[in-house]
């Protein structure tokens, strides 16, 4: 049984901006489908000069994930952290996913285990295994709370073997990340909400959301700005300047912690936060895969 002492929660880069110049994460690509569809995401890229989330080199089984983690782990020191963030969603694979923490938790007690979600398929039964199994931190992708701005975001949501669109996409994905950040607060984990930044979308209402689940407990914030990306609905939006993350953040600031180093890190990311991935990195991982 792990104690949460013998783990120590400062590492983690993402969270400690101090952590970033003296600690890594790894992330294990385990996730490869996706339940919703976000208007500003394409997954279809695999390329090691790509560096953005749902980008990944390949895809790892459970077990491939496990022996890939035990390579690194012999080439490098400076991991503290394993997530899974993708390429798809975590809960849109949950088997993948929970195989995935069990292993590593068996085979590394002491490591950091943090996971990325956008929180639809996240069930109370999850949360209550992943708090034993002392994951400690979770962050849930939120980017309204309103469903209507919402439904600008999700092209569609698939819950239950019905797709929703539009609003009701919106209202759908709202209530199940607004529960999902209830659960991680009542078993005890760390509530990041991330929060994507859309201009002309989403821009003047992500202090309504930092209002909303800071209320709830939810721990930091993330505002990352929108990458316009290629085939995507979003392509053609201008990326947000350095003036609308300031004043974004300032703003929702005024009602909880806000993280401002994040690298929208790709799905297979490894090593300190700003470290691209490397050729060699990049052979070690798709040799894992095979
Ligand atoms: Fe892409 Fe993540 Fe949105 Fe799924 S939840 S569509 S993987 S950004
Ligand atoms: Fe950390 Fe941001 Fe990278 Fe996630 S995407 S691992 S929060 S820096």
């Amino acid at each position: 049984m792990i104690t949460p002492s013998e783990i120590t929660l400062e590492n983690h880069p993402c969270f400690n901006r101090e952590a970033c110049s003296t600690h890594g994460r790894v992330h294990l690509p385990v996730a490869p489908r996706c339940n919703i569809q976000c208007n500003y995401c394409n997954r279809d890229f695999d390329c090691v000069n790509e560096s953005r989330p749902g980008v990944t080199s390949t895809i790892l089984s459970p077990g491939q994930a496990v022996a890939y983690l035990e390579k690194i782990m012999e080439l490098r020191e400076d991991i503290a952290v394993v997530g899974i963030a993708g390429p798809g969603d975590p809960f849109a694979n949950p088997e993948e996913t929970m195989d995935t923490f069990r292993r590593v938790r068996e085979r590394f007690p002491s490591m950091i285990l943090c996971l990325s979600t956008n929180g639809l398929g996240l069930t109370e039964e999850y949360v209550q295994e992943l708090a034993a199994l002392k994951v400690s931190h979770v962050t849930i992708t939120m980017n309204a709370t309103d469903p209507e701005i919402a439904g600008k975001i999700y092209a569609w949501a698939r819950h239950d073997k019905m797709i929703r669109r539009g609003t009701k996409a919106g209202e759908l994905m709202i209530e199940k990340q607004m529960q999902a950040i209830r659960w991680i607060k009542e078993y005890g984990m760390i509530a990041k909400v991330n929060s994507i930044l859309v201009p002309g979308i989403n821009e003047d209402h992500l202090p309504e959301i930092a209002k909303t689940v800071s209320a709830m407990g939810a721990d930091i914030m993330n505002c990352i700005p929108l990458l316009p990306t290629k085939d995507t609905v979003f392509e053609n939006l201008i990326e947000p300047d350095a003036k609308m993350r300031f004043a974004t953040r300032l703003k929702c600031g005024e009602y909880m912690n806000q993280m401002t180093h994040c690298a929208r890190c790709r799905a297979d990311a490894i090593g300190k936060l700003s470290e691209p991935m490397s050729e060699d990195l990049n052979e070690l991982i798709k040799g894992c895969s095979r």
